[in-house]
């Protein structure tokens, strides 16, 4: 229960909070940071971190000019990604809708960072654990505003109940047209923008740079490389047109002209850059350059003249009608460019150890798994020292897997919180818990091998074995699936993709264990080479089918080139696919003149190199992709 009167909201009764969110009313931010600094001295924030940051984006040219404030923050989403993979329970959706965060529990996985689409979170230098805008929920709970509505000279922050009919905020998203950032996520955000900026909410629209006015944002985020590059303004305005987003509106309301050019539509207008058919408009800015408070600089009159506010889409006035091709050339003509921000926090959150973790893991994974599939299939007799040795092998890698997921945690020493205070949401748990029984698995049949226990070889212990190998080599693209922030990272092929990357991991191990091991692995050299150039043919068709098929997402799209044109295309085209794909198979290929028993270790040490190089790739390009 709590009182909304002392809100914005006109009722003065008790009433049942049930769904809380904010509203930014953008006509009347002045991009002041009150909010910000509020929320610094409320949490009490060290330097280089904020729960809520103002965005500002300029369009146009001086001195025409139109610059957008954007608060940004958690959108405390309804169906909230973040909660869903935090491994502890750190984040968690109350009652009321506000999603709380607790650094008591936090380990610092950091898997939040990767769930949140929207770079909310962030890891605190002083805690080591991450943190977000928890909508002052301490202070919601002593009946308070969050500090930076308190703040906000404007009135510009609204926040309340949105299920409430009587609240300010629940008034102003029935009666005004409100935008919210990617609602595309599925992650139903409860933070909604009147007069909402498509230049400011849409990252991939503005490039980032490192330093604008009173902030530095180094290495973080990159902007679009490659895509940029060969920007081709009439087929964008033409496949913009041709798509259902929502336009600059027309000024009598939005009706089509009928005889917009089949060429595209754009008519002569003089202008220098482009056919934009805005014969020589001022895009509707007011005389101050500041443009209409109520046209989100979209929405604009020719004649230079305001725009007059009505549910938060704006009309026009006098612009007359324009075909929906001309108003997408207006839109890309206004090129957004982002003029003060701060530094995005998930840039490359997952790193070095993340990527050196599902290389070790497919490895142990697929060092067991080859010889059980095979003893299974009855092409290999049952051999206790052969899976005796293949389980040393693969336990070697997991106990390397298990030490760089624990050296990639900001709190390392809470690592056991995964198995103990477990969020069976997660399949950062369910991974924990695979990856616990495999590793007492093969504990037990290292030490039935090593006691002689004939059972070990039992079919019933085999097949388990390879079911536990198989679930360690794939759960990780569940999580992958769980990290709705990384667009590339949601290939529903990526379960196959890992299994395939288990099998070359195993093939290429098992031909090495036929070198360095007994002669009890003689039998297993050529399985294992055929193994191994079954699994790099399908890891290259799963590859060629996650990179280079047309995307669901811009930025999937983006970060696919990033790999292949842009600054990963060295280690993904040396590596990852001359290395790892054609050099195993050619050598493969040539394993009558090399003997197969000096063509799989050589393949196989390849193929590793390879699929480290593809896994730094994959791993690290869509985290380069900017989020807010
Ligand atoms: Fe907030 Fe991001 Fe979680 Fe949504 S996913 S509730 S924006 S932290």
């Amino acid at each position: 229960m709590f009182h909304v009167s002392a809100w914005h909201g006109p009722s003065d009764g008790v009433v049942d909070i049930t769904s809380y969110g904010f509203v930014i009313d953008n006509r009347r931010c002045i991009g002041c940071h009150a909010c910000t600094v509020a929320c610094k001295a409320e949490h009490d924030d060290p330097i280089g971190v904020n729960k809520t940051w103002v965005k500002y984006v300029e369009k146009g040219e001086f001195p025409d000019t139109n610059r957008n404030f954007s608060v940004m923050r958690c959108n405390h989403c309804d169906d909230s990604p973040c909660t869903d993979v935090c491994p502890v329970t750190a984040l968690w959706e109350r009652e009321d809708g506000i999603v709380d965060f607790d650094p008591e529990r936090c380990i610092g996985c950091k898997a939040c960072m990767q769930g949140c689409p929207y770079d909310a979170l962030y890891i605190d230098p002083e805690t080591d654990t991450a943190a977000k805008c928890n909508y002052c929920s301490h202070r919601v709970d002593a009946g308070r505003e969050p500090a930076c509505v308190t703040v906000c000279p404007e009135d510009a922050i609204l926040a309340g109940d949105m299920e409430n009919p009587e609240t300010h905020i629940s008034e102003t998203i029935s009666s005004q047209e409100v935008q919210a950032r990617k609602p595309e996520k599925g992650t139903e955000p409860k933070l909604f923008y009147v007069d909402g900026d498509e230049g400011s909410i849409t990252p991939g629209s503005t490039a980032r740079e490192e330093h604008y006015m009173w902030s530095d944002a180094p290495n973080r985020v990159e902007t679009r490389g490659a895509a940029r590059e060969e920007f081709d303004l009439d087929e964008a305005a033409r496949s913009l047109a041709a798509s259902d987003v929502s336009l600059p509106s027309d000024g009598d309301g939005g009706s089509e002209r009928s005889d917009a050019r089949a060429d595209g539509g754009a008519a002569d207008c003089g202008c220098d850059e482009c056919q934009c058919g805005r014969a020589g408009d001022d895009g509707g800015r007011g005389a101050d350059g500041r443009g209409p408070a109520s046209d989100g600089g979209y929405d604009t009159a020719p004649n230079g003249g305001t725009g007059q506010a009505t549910s938060g889409g704006g009309s026009g006035g006098s612009q007359g009608s324009r075909s929906r091709t001309e108003r997408a050339y207006e839109l890309l003509h206004e090129e957004a460019r982002r003029v003060y921000d701060v530094g995005e926090t998930h840039y490359r959150s997952w790193g070095w150890e993340v990527y050196a973790y599902t290389w070790t893991k497919s490895i142990s994974a697929g060092v067991l798994l080859l010889p059980t599939l095979l003893m299974l299939a009855g092409v290999l007799d049952p051999s206790a020292s052969v899976l005796g040795i293949s389980a040393l092998a693969s336990g070697f890698f997991l106990a390397l897997t298990g030490v760089l997921l624990v050296l990639d945690l900001e709190r390392p020493e809470r690592f056991h919180w995964v198995l103990l205070r477990p969020n069976w949401n997660s399949w950062l748990v369910k991974g924990a818990y695979v990856i616990t029984a495999f590793g007492a698995y093969l504990g037990l049949v290292v030490l039935g091998w090593l006691l002689g226990v004939g059972a070990v070889t039992h079919p019933v212990v085999l097949a388990t074995g390879a079911v536990l190998a198989a679930a360690t080599a794939v759960y990780t693209a569940f999580l992958f699936s769980q990290s709705k922030g990384r667009d590339l990272w949601q290939s529903p092929a990526m379960p196959l993709h890992m299994f395939a990357q288990a099998v070359v991991a195993g093939g290429a191990a098992v031909a090495l264990l036929g070198v360095v091991g007994p002669a009890s692995f003689d039998p297993l050299v050529g399985p294992a080479a055929l193994a191994l150039g079954a699994g790099v043919l399908g890891h290259a068709a799963i590859v060629a089918s996650e990179i280079f098929t047309p995307h669901q997402t811009e930025d999937a799209e983006e970060a696919a080139a990033r790999i292949v044109r842009g600054r990963f295309r060295t280690p993904f085209w040396a590596g990852g696919v001359v290395v790892g794909i054609l050099a195993p198979l050619v050598v493969l290929a040539l394993s009558g003149v090399l003997t197969v028993g000096l063509a799989g270790p050589l393949a196989g040490l390849l193929a590793l190199a390879g699929l480290l190089a593809f896994e730094y790739c994959w791993i690290t390009a869509p985290q380069t992709i900017s989020l807010a």
